[in-house]
């Protein structure tokens, strides 16, 4: 037998709070019994999100949220802006660009973050730009993109909303979307959010809902207003994933229990432990600066391939990590410290990394990273 692990960046382990209740009999989604469940999810989201504005929820993955989200509120023509500093950013370009929308973009070479004045220069180059997209979190490379400053400059432009994809962020970065000026943040539900793949939601802002009442992409199944009047009667459009949704509420109390900002701070505590145990490895860093506290993305050392890292982990030892995206695969590999993780989630993925790397002829002496986590996550 070969007990399981896993540590990717989504889907995350649910907790058993969650996989209990979602285990109940179905319910219809029609009927007074889901009434409840889908108000308290609403204003459970509302809470996470930060906002006094509804937060949709969607049945797909995060990626439906990303299209919903340019489909409701742009038009063929539509000048938008994609920092692209990842395999992610590349989705904003790609799912834009089937909307018929007219892509610029800030391209950052991976491992590296976005910088607000490169923004703040293209829209007063060109204050026609309708959108600003951008990952909180590029998964891909372990890069966080600093929100905040970039929001305050998005924010001064009255005909341009800021689309963020807090999909990989939310719950292990704290993301102010009112009082920051985030237009419109998806979130999904296999990430922080500790559930399984399924849900995404989508918060809006006023200023983007002005927005969606001139958009003319076609849409059929993301009706972001139609998503807001069904909401409102605490329904959705079409079926509601009702099972996902009683999961959520699980997840949600969980975390309020915790504490938003507690959440935040676990998340700061394990990434940091990780990437110092890493650090005494002797192992690189492939995000050069910013990093993400929901994972970390490790430099394969010189001669080995980062996907056979992965392999080892999950082969071996039963420790699902992720490997590299795009171009960087067979150069990385990653750790996810996301949603339902602590101190032995790291003592465990830490371990794990050494005694691969040893197994695989790399220089390690088994227990360096492991005592750093150590002193670092004692209480
Ligand atoms: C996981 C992820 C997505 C969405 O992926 P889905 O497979 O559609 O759920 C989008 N953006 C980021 C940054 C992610 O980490």
């Amino acid at each position: 037998m070969l007990k399981r692990y896993l540590l990717a960046p989504g889907p995350t382990p649910v907790p058993s709070e969650a996989l209990l209740a979602m285990a109940m009999p179905i319910i219809h989604h029609r009927s007074p019994d889901f009434i409840p469940v889908l108000d308290t999810a609403k204003k459970g989201l509302q809470w996470l999100y930060q906002t006094k504005n509804d937060v949709l929820i969607l049945c797909s993955t995060g990626t439906g949220g990303m299209v919903g989200s340019v489909n409701n509120f742009f038009s063929p023509g539509d000048k938008a802006l994609v920092i692209n500093a990842g395999n992610f950013g590349e989705r904003w370009t790609k799912i834009c660009k089937a909307y018929g929308l007219d892509v610029k973009e800030i391209a950052y070479e991976w491992g590296y973050a976005a910088k607000p004045e490169d923004v703040e220069k293209a829209l007063k180059g060109d204050p026609s730009i309708k959108g600003v997209f951008v990952q909180a979190s590029e998964t891909s490379t372990g890069v966080y993109h600093d929100i905040k400053a970039l929001a305050s400059i998005v924010k001064k432009y009255e005909n341009t909303i800021f689309v963020v994809d807090a999909i990989s962020a939310l719950v292990a970065h704290d993301l102010k979307m009112d009082e920051w000026g985030i237009d419109v943040m998806i979130g999904g539900s296999q990430k922080g959010l500790m559930l399984p793949p399924g849900l995404a939601f989508v918060g809006i802002s006023d200023k983007a809902w002005k927005f969606a009442d001139s958009s003319k992409c076609p849409r059929f199944y993301f009706n972001f207003k139609k998503e807001r009047e069904n909401l409102a009667k605490n329904q959705t459009n079409f079926t509601s994933p009702v099972t996902l949704i009683i999961g959520l509420n699980e997840c949600l109390k969980l975390l309020q229990k915790e504490g938003l900002g507690n959440a935040f701070e676990r998340h700061d505590r394990l990434a940091h432990a990780t990437r110092e145990a890493v650090r005494a490895i002797g192992l690189e860093f492939f995000s050069q600066e910013s990093h993400s506290n929901s994972v970390t993305a490790i430099k394969a050392p010189a001669g080995l391939d980062g996907q056979e890292i992965y392999k080892n982990l999950r082969v071996k030892y039963g420790i699902t990590a992720a490997g590299g995206q795009g171009k960087v695969k067979g150069r990385i590999f990653r750790i996810a410290h996301l949603g339902y993780a602590d101190t032995f989630d790291i003592i465990t993925a830490v371990a794990g990394v050494e005694m691969v790397l040893k197994g695989m002829g790399h220089p390690v002496k088994l227990g360096t990273g492991v005592a750093v986590a150590q002193e670092l996550l004692m209480i």
